[in-house]
């Protein structure tokens, strides 16, 4: 049976970075707690980082970039988080290769599991298109990764590998 990683934030746990969660409210999702198919993980407090935390954001460019070296994650007051995000993203594909996952659903915006749009590195609200960290990291090495808006497209995607 496939496995499916699932940003921490979006099954309820209180990990975001201003001590809140994001619960998703899903009749799938549900679904597939009640099969065991769910993975748990959260990138930025594997990484080593604190909740609450200060935000940060990916400065002018997207995951890739930052994997490729050619790019930081800085919070407003220029702290160098880059480690700490690397490190979360490496240690979610470990958990997503030893578990068997082949998709994941990740929480939209975050600099790490943004899957469609990240913040833009000014800290204003603007988002860019992009990837986060993690994701880039995952759908590198053949993970599927599906925001917290596309449950009835990771549904189908499950149902494709399985077939
Ligand atoms: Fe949620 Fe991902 Fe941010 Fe953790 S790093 S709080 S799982 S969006």
């Amino acid at each position: 049976m496939s496995r499916i990683l699932v940003s921490a934030c979006l099954l309820g746990e209180r990990v975001r970075y201003n001590g809140a969660s994001a619960a998703a409210d899903s009749g799938i999702l549900e679904h597939w707690l009640a099969e065991g198919r769910v993975v748990s993980f959260c990138p930025e407090v594997a990484g080593g980082l604190g909740v609450p935390r200060p935000a940060a954001e990916i400065a002018g460019a997207d995951g890739a970039a930052v994997l490729a070296g050619e790019a930081r994650i800085l919070t407003r007051a220029g702290t160098d988080v880059t480690g700490q995000f690397l490190r979360g993203a490496t240690l979610a594909l470990d958990a997503a290769r030893t578990q068997g996952v082949r998709l994941a659903i990740l929480k939209d915006g975050s600099p790490s599991c943004g899957s469609t749009t990240i913040h833009d590195g000014t800290f204003t609200g603007t988002r860019r298109t992009g990837n986060g960290v993690t994701t880039a990291l995952l759908e590198r090495h053949g993970i599927r990764v599906f925001s917290e808006q596309e449950f009835e497209a990771a549904s189908a995607y499950l149902a494709g590998v399985e077939e």
